[in-house]
């Protein structure tokens, strides 16, 4: 996997990313499993109790629930990554076991970020915004290798970061 440095993901941002489709299917795909498991399977000879009925039920529903959820995240988050949404739809529904939603997640392309500058879009690998070259990153003015933001010195040379240097501003 890669290590990038990606603003923190809120889980209620990613939430509102789920198509509505997706949960729509997702409330279909519940309810569905509500009247397999509670009429048609209480039909069978050998059906288990009502309870484990309804215990199983809810527990098959909500699975199922939410893979339809993370297949519509999947098509929404692709697109947001520079990932095809088509292929990647399609891998997640044609894997089975939800083996495809698993490929998406450590396969997928890091969140794109702004330009502080211009705003174009950039990959947080990206040192300079490729429209404006405005330096994404702080570097160290010794070395110009890539540093945290706050380090006092650098990790590779042991420079001195304190003295102001114009990447920072740019973050
Ligand atoms: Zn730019
Ligand atoms: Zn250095």
């Amino acid at each position: 996997m890669q290590v990038t440095n990606e603003k923190p993901i809120r889980f209620t941002d990613e939430l509102r990313l789920t198509p509505w489709w997706a949960i729509v299917l997702a409330g279909i795909g519940f309810v569905c499993m509500q009247f397999v498991f509670n009429v048609v399977i209480a039909r069978e000879a050998n059906a288990p109790p009502a309870w484990g009925r309804a215990l199983l039920g809810i527990f098959v529903g909500f699975v199922l629930a939410c893979y339809f959820l993370l297949i519509g995240y999947v098509s929404r988050d692709a697109g947001r990554r520079n990932m095809s949404r088509p292929l990647w739809t399609a891998v997640a529904i044609l894997i089975p076991n939800g083996l495809g939603i698993v490929l998406y997640f450590i396969l997928r392309q890091p969140l794109q970020n702004r330009c502080p500058q211009c705003g174009a879009g950039v990959q947080s690998a990206f040192h300079y915004c490729p429209k404006c070259s405005t330096k994404l990153h702080p570097s160290c003015p010794h070395c110009q290798r890539e540093v945290q933001v706050g380090d006092k010195f650098c990790p590779y040379c042991g420079g001195s970061l304190s003295e102001s240097h114009p990447a920072e501003s740019a973050r």
